[in-house]
């Protein structure tokens, strides 16, 4: 038998992946990540970063974030249940809270700890969580870690919902209806109004992972709840501050009491250090603005329209996006990966996704075109998806 440090079973596993051509290396990108980049050494246009609004190299964050760095230091020092909690960081919360047009908000180290930290300390046993089937990993995890009964409904279905509603419901104290808001592989969003309604009707909670509609849709970016004019009638709104914000983070807009409540029980607040003052810096020049501009939005849509267009024309299938997230659709596993690489070979980023995160046979490029990007840009890469097309004969 060999030694459990030559980790024989990983090699395997790692095997495998190459059998399937789905195997890869973590990709280098050489400097900030802005719509023209260096990747693995090779100038590409960036067609994979969820940076929708150019924030993340934007001059204002940049600038917000050495003036905290300057005043706070660079790490907060601990949790913020004991010292981690500075001022900057209740501004930060009172000001999304302001954006988000929710009475608090409470922010985590990043989207995923808040999904996991959220959906956990909201549930217990006795209760139940009913998921959308295509929600993001972190909301499956985070499920995974309470201690309520789960189940999930068919992607987007409301009569299914209603069914496990209708049968479910008496059987529990509380229950939890969890959705995207926008699906990150698809770029579909959720029909919230419905899911809402029927909430309202059986007497059911609602969370929507709105990491991808916040920024982007809604009023100057206030998400998927603002676009459907349905404030107050959700309970827990999660956004990321790592996409359209540029930075890192993630939070929970709702109630005063789920604050409250989360800053007592939310374990990566209480178990993690704090987001850097550099971080929160940033965060509250980009929320500010947002709220003075809708510049940055405008420019994100007549992009991806633009963009969209031109794609879909060509003969590609981008499936039912509805919003910047444009998956374009090859299908099978290591063919989705060729067409990706030879993208790339072309001065075209976009990466491949494929089984586990999507269902197999699905596998797609998926494009995220964002504000930074330029038309000349956009042009130059749908030249390239025409000639790859062609040589692959997708087209
Ligand atoms: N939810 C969704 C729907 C996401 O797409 C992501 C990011 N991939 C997250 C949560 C996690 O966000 P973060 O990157 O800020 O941890």
């Amino acid at each position: 038998m060999s030694s459990i440090h030559e980790l024989s079973f990983l090699k395997e596993k790692i095997q495998e992946l190459k059998n399937d051509g789905v195997y890869r290396k973590l990709p280098v990108l050489e400097g900030a990540n802005e719509s023209e980049v260096t990747l693995n050494g090779k100038r590409v246009i960036n067609l994979s970063s969820n940076n929708y609004l150019g924030f993340a190299s934007h001059p204002r964050l940049k600038k917000a974030a050495i003036e905290a760095v300057e005043k706070y230091g660079v790490g907060a020092g601990a949790v913020r249940t004991i010292i981690g909690n500075m001022d900057i960081h209740e501004d930060m919360e009172k000001l999304l809270a302001e954006f988000k047009r929710e009475e608090a908000v409470m922010v985590f180290q990043s989207g995923f700890n808040c999904n996991a930290g959220t959906i956990q300390a909201v549930t217990e046993k006795g209760d139940l969580i009913i998921s959308d089937e295509l929600n993001h990993a972190s909301i499956i995890d985070g499920a995974r870690l309470s201690r309520a009964d789960k189940t999930v409904f068919k992607h987007a279905d409301m009569n299914h919902l209603e069914e496990v509603l209708k049968e479910k419901r008496d059987n529990y104290r509380n229950v939890l209806i969890i959705t995207d808001g926008v699906f990150s592989m698809d770029g579909d969003i959720a029909p919230l109004p419905d899911i809402v309604k029927l909430a309202e009707k059986y007497g059911a909670m609602t969370y929507v992972d709105d990491a991808h509609g916040s920024g982007v849709l809604g009023e100057s970016g206030r998400g998927t709840v603002d676009h459907f004019g349905l404030h107050g009638r959700v309970d827990f709104t999660i956004g990321t501050l790592s996409k359209a914000i540029g930075v890192i983070g993630g939070y929970v807009a709702g109630s005063e009491t789920m604050r409250d409540w989360l800053s007592h029980r939310g374990r990566p607040l209480l178990f993690s250090t704090s987001l850097p003052p550099a971080a929160v810096g940033s965060i509250m020049e980009a929320v500010r603005i947002l709220m003075s501009t809708t510049e940055y939005t405008d420019k994100l849509w007549d992009n991806a329209k633009y963009f969209k267009e031109k794609i879909s024309k060509l003969g590609f299938d981008i499936g039912k996006s509805e919003t910047p997230i444009t998956p374009v659709i090859i299908g099978e596993e290591a063919k989705t990966m060729e067409f990706s690489k030879k993208l790339f070979d072309k001065g075209v980023f976009v990466s491949g996704i494929v089984f586990p995160t999507v269902p197999k046979g699905t596998g797609r490029v998926r494009c995220m075109v964002t504000a930074g990007h330029t038309k000349e840009q956009l042009d130059r890469a749908v030249e390239v998806f025409k000639k790859v097309g062609e040589d692959m004969r997708i087209l």
